[in-house]
């Protein structure tokens, strides 16, 4: 089969053979990159696996899913405790960064990997269930409370799973993207500008200037959630976040709360607003042409929200 691989800055397209042994097998229909795999990417990285965790696919008996990338102990404290994104074994067995993930013709996942789909979701948009659920779990530690006003900045498609989390939690929203086609699209779900203040100001830039942003838009007593990546440290005006009394609230992947996933409520949105997937997905491209995927995915001027691979 064909599966993508990391090598000194480049992705390559490699014939390898089908994965074997436990686990259940998923024929991938769509997989997404993700703004962390351009990241892993320009790190030249040295991942040895292959590469991919925002997939969805189909089962040997056809039943389509899409596959949560965390393979935890189910054994630990926080496991026991629904926070399996916290697992003492760490993220370095996450499916597409520890581990082989799905930017291939198929993968083997443990079946507590697999996420059911409602019927009405096309397993070609089914990839846009993982940054979704990033975006659930976010609003679920930040407790996002229905008529709240939420802001997001940043308008990529964290961003934008964010703005359309918030708006289906009855919260009003408003947006702040670099690009005008992230501003239409943020509107499009239902978003309006910046204006005055916010209860809860969501960092999707992974930028300082857009923390220190979010501290102007947040009132007192307010919430950041700082959903962005700050691979290298962040630098906060913290007098502002003192003198506001402003609760930071960080999170990481996505979990369960009691026996409901992230990733189900997830899929349960999706279902009921496929506009997401029209939206966010940008461009389609077949597995072959993965270089001309990555150099679209990393153009972000060139108007690419989401850029999905249909091996
Ligand atoms: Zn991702
Ligand atoms: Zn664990």
């Amino acid at each position: 089969m064909r599966a993508v691989y990391f090598k000194d800055g480049e992705v390559e397209l490699r014939e390898v053979p089908e994965p074997s042994g436990e686990g259940v097998r998923v024929r991938v229909r769509s997989v997404a990159i993700c703004g962390s795999d351009l990241h892993m990417l320009e790190l030249k990285s040295p991942l040895n696996c292959v590469i991919g965790h925002e997939v969805a696919g189909v089962l040997d008996d056809g039943t389509p899913v899409a596959v949560e990338p965390s393979m935890p102990c189910w054994e630990c404290a926080s496991c026991r405790a629904g926070d399996y994104n916290l697992c003492a074994l760490g993220s370095g067995r996450s499916l597409g960064v520890g581990c082989d993930g799905g930017m291939a013709d198929e993968l083997r996942v443990p079946g507590s990997c697999l996420v059911y789909l409602p019927s009405n979701i096309d397993v070609r948009d089914a990839c846009l269930v993982e940054p979704l659920a990033v975006a659930v779990h976010g609003m679920r530690q930040a407790g996002l409370e229905a008529g709240q006003r939420v802001a997001v900045v940043g308008g990529g498609a964290i961003g934008l799973c964010a703005v359309a989390v918030a708006r289906a939690g009855n919260a009003t929203v408003g947006i702040s993207a670099r690009y005008d086609h992230q501003m239409a699209a943020g509107k499009s779900f239902g978003a309006g500008g910046i204006e005055g203040s916010y209860d809860l100001v969501v960092d999707c830039a992974g930028t300082e200037k857009a923390v220190n942003s979010a501290i102007k838009m947040c009132r007192p007593k307010g919430k950041i959630l700082v959903l962005g990546t700050h691979w290298n440290g962040l630098l906060l005006q913290h007098i502002q976040v003192m003198m506001k009394e402003i609760t930071i609230v960080s999170s990481f992947m996505y979990a369960a709360n009691g026996a409901v996933r992230d990733f189900d409520l997830a899929a349960m949105l999706l279902s009921r607003h496929p506009e997401i997937a029209r939206v966010l997905i940008t461009h389609r491209f077949p597995l072959a042409e993965i270089k001309q995927a990555f150099a679209v995915a990393r153009d972000r001027k060139a108007g690419a929200i989401k850029v999905v691979l249909e091996p």
